[in-house]
């Protein structure tokens, strides 16, 4: 079971919709969710227009056990099946349908890797660029279908955001810091917060962030005997052309140009995504 809250406004408006947890062992989500609700509840914070539907918690199985995931990985297989193979692959459906139903979808994370809190703009859309903008984060990583879409059948990304984007809406997703940290859920508050004022179902001044764009061109999946290079690394840590990125049992894979170190998931189980890497825009 899915439990999702709405609030209406009297006046017309867009639908927001916020996720949290789609990944059951990221708090900040749920947190932040039940503190914006909180405030709606009391009159504190009112819709002048629109609704907002809020799902604090979008993998509720895995969320109760503090597990990424109990099947499958939610934000790789996220489109409607006919017939689910996996409680994942359920929730997916519940989770479309309630995508197909709204006009924004900002979806929070939070992660493993140390760094500050950036968001993915997947599909630079005129209007999800100007909302990026006012989100909270300063840097954005833009190419992740592209870079799916080079790695064909063998690796895919059945995602929110593509989804969401497939249906004509606005999207984000919001990496809010590490998982157990407090300030990742004042980030997504401030995201849940920003994105009310920025489509003007609050009455608020939004701010310019001006986050920095970063280009992701590679993406590596762990396999059984490798270590990634520096067991330090934080999102967006600089790394010179040839520099090693994983120590293999042969050659190391290198750095394929001067970049960044993207999203290290030193966590990941074999056969998961572990590192990516990318350049500046
Ligand atoms: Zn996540």
């Amino acid at each position: 079971m899915i439990q999702t809250y709405t609030y209406t406004s009297l006046n017309k408006g867009p639908h927001v919709l916020f996720f949290g947890a789609i990944h059951g062992n990221e708090v900040c989500g749920p947190r932040a969710l039940a503190q914006v609700m909180k405030e709606l509840d009391s009159g504190k914070l009112q819709l002048q227009k629109g609704s907002a539907t809020f799902v604090p918690v979008c993998n509720p199985a895995a969320y109760a056990q503090n597990l990424r995931l109990t099947e499958e990985n939610l934000n790789r297989i996220f489109k409607p099946t006919k017939t689910p193979r996996s409680y994942e692959a359920q929730m997916a459906n519940v989770l479309c349908n309630l995508v197909d139903q709204c006009d924004v979808l900002l979806d929070i994370h939070s992660t493993t890797a140390k760094g500050e809190p950036f968001m993915y703009l997947d599909f630079p859309t005129k209007t999800n660029r100007a909302w990026a903008e006012v989100l909270g984060p300063t840097g954005a990583v833009v190419g992740w279908p592209e870079l799916y879409k080079k790695f064909g059948k063998s690796h895919t990304s059945f995602d929110t955001t593509t989804y969401a984007h497939s249906r004509g809406k606005d999207t984000l997703l919001v990496e809010c810091g590490q998982h157990k940290a407090a300030s990742a859920t004042g980030v997504a508050y401030n995201a849940v917060r920003n994105t009310l004022a920025h489509y003007a179902l609050v009455a608020e001044q939004t701010h310019n962030y001006k986050p920095a764009l970063a280009k992701i061109t590679n993406g590596f999946f762990r396999n059984e005997g490798e270590a990634l290079a520096n067991p330090t690394w934080k999102h967006m840590d600089r790394v010179k052309k040839g520099a090693a990125l994983i120590n293999t049992k042969n050659k190391p894979v290198v750095a394929p140009h001067d970049g960044y170190i993207i999203m290290p998931k030193f966590d990941a189980a074999v056969g998961q995504d572990w590192l990516y890497f990318g350049r500046d825009l």
